[in-house]
């Protein structure tokens, strides 16, 4: 244990963030957790072991100037995982970019004037390193996501302005704190809480007849755990510094639904119609028009290319090692039977 003192996580009913608070709760620390409606309602959290004694959970909103100073009093780490991940929204500027980036500044500025934070580990994500894949180039730590704006990939936008607020913070002040930054590629696994991930949700619509047939299209995945295990290892490895990729591997969609189909879930509604080569990418190009707008654009930047990144700097700095993808697949299926999301059987 590294600090003695509460680790504040922002947004701490989330996907993520529930496993690192069970994480730091494990490992012994105490947790100041910030939430937007009354404690009470996230018994998934305080029902957690060691929460009793040692989770703190406190309201607070990222459009709240101020709202954090209080909770971030004191504390010497604050992991900043708050942040509205959705793909489709009505209004990108203020659903997105104003929570994501005033959030960030806000957050920020409550850890300079604690005086008392070191390190705040930031969530950020793939989205602010690219929004489309390039089939002739491995991304890695050094890229930044030029190309989205609002109407191009807002949450992508939103994430790629956050995390450049917050470097600019931390460049421009020249406060006592450091910032070390995980970028996740798409995040699955077992929820703690009920509610349905929005990357999660994607398998489930795969396992659910949403989509139409296997199109040309790759993603990387990690376990939410191993998520969880990056941020603890970012704030307790003294050396931590900069962006960290955080994929464990790349599946293509014929490989994943090949794996579900055959880890037992043959019987769901998997795709079936192979659409993942020339005339397949064309239609779908073509029928991504009748989709959700951000859905469409997602499916025109990224069908037909393959992703390529470079994971070494977490494997090596942080000497984490990730769960095979195909355990976190069988375990994040089995999870959303279990909560409902999926039916037991088809
Ligand atoms: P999530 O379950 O939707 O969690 C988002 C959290 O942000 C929730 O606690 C939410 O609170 C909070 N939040 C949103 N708007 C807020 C506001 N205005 N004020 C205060 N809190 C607010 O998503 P997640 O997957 O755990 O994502 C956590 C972080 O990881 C995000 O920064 C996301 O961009 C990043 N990330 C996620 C993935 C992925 O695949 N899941 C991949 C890369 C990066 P409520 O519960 O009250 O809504």
């Amino acid at each position: 244990m590294i600090t003695t003192k509460p680790v504040c996580v922002t947004g701490a009913s989330g996907f993520i963030a529930a496993h690192i608070i069970r994480d730091l709760l494990d490992r012994g620390y105490s947790v100041r957790g910030t939430v937007r409606k009354s404690p009470q309602s996230y018994p998934f959290l305080l029902g957690l072991s060691g929460a009793k004694e040692r989770l703190e959970l406190v309201q607070a909103d990222l459009l709240t100037a101020g709202a954090y100073d209080r909770i971030i009093e004191g504390c010497e780490y604050v992991m900043h995982t708050a942040s509205p991940y959705e793909i489709n929204v009505k209004n990108p500027q203020t659903d997105l970019v104003d929570p994501a980036v005033n959030g960030t500044e806000t957050v920020l500025e409550s850890c300079q004037k604690s005086g008392s934070v070191k390190r705040i580990i930031f969530t950020s994500s793939i989205a602010a390193i690219t929004d489309e894949p390039n089939s002739m180039k491995v991304f890695t730590e050094k890229d930044w996501n030029t190309m989205s704006s609002l109407e191009r990939h807002p949450y992508h936008y939103s994430k790629t302005l956050a995390e450049r607020a917050a470097w600019d913070f931390v460049m421009r002040k020249r406060q006592n704190f450091d910032l070390v930054v995980i970028n996740p590629f798409m995040v699955i696994g077992p929820s703690l809480s009920p509610s349905l991930n929005t990357t999660n949700r994607m398998i489930r619509d795969i396992m659910s007849g949403v989509y139409p047939g296997i199109m040309d299209i790759n993603w990387g995945f990690v376990d939410v755990r191993d998520v969880a295990k990056a941020h603890l290892l970012a704030m307790e490895t003294d050396t931590a510094s900069g962006r960290y990729l955080c994929s464990a591997e790349t599946l293509h969609m014929k490989g994943l639904v090949a794996l579900l189909k055959s880890s037992g879930f043959s019987t769901y509604a998997l795709p079936k119609v192979d659409l993942s080569g020339k005339a397949g990418t064309i239609l779908m190009k073509v029928l991504s028009y009748t989709q959700p707008r951000d859905t469409g654009m997602y499916i025109r930047t990224n069908i037909g290319r393959t992703f390529r990144y470079d994971n070494a700097k977490i494997l090596h700095e942080l000497g984490i090692s990730f769960m095979p993808i195909k355990d976190s697949l069988t375990e994040t299926v089995k999870d959303m039977i279990r909560w409902g999301h999926l039916p037991q059987s088809r």
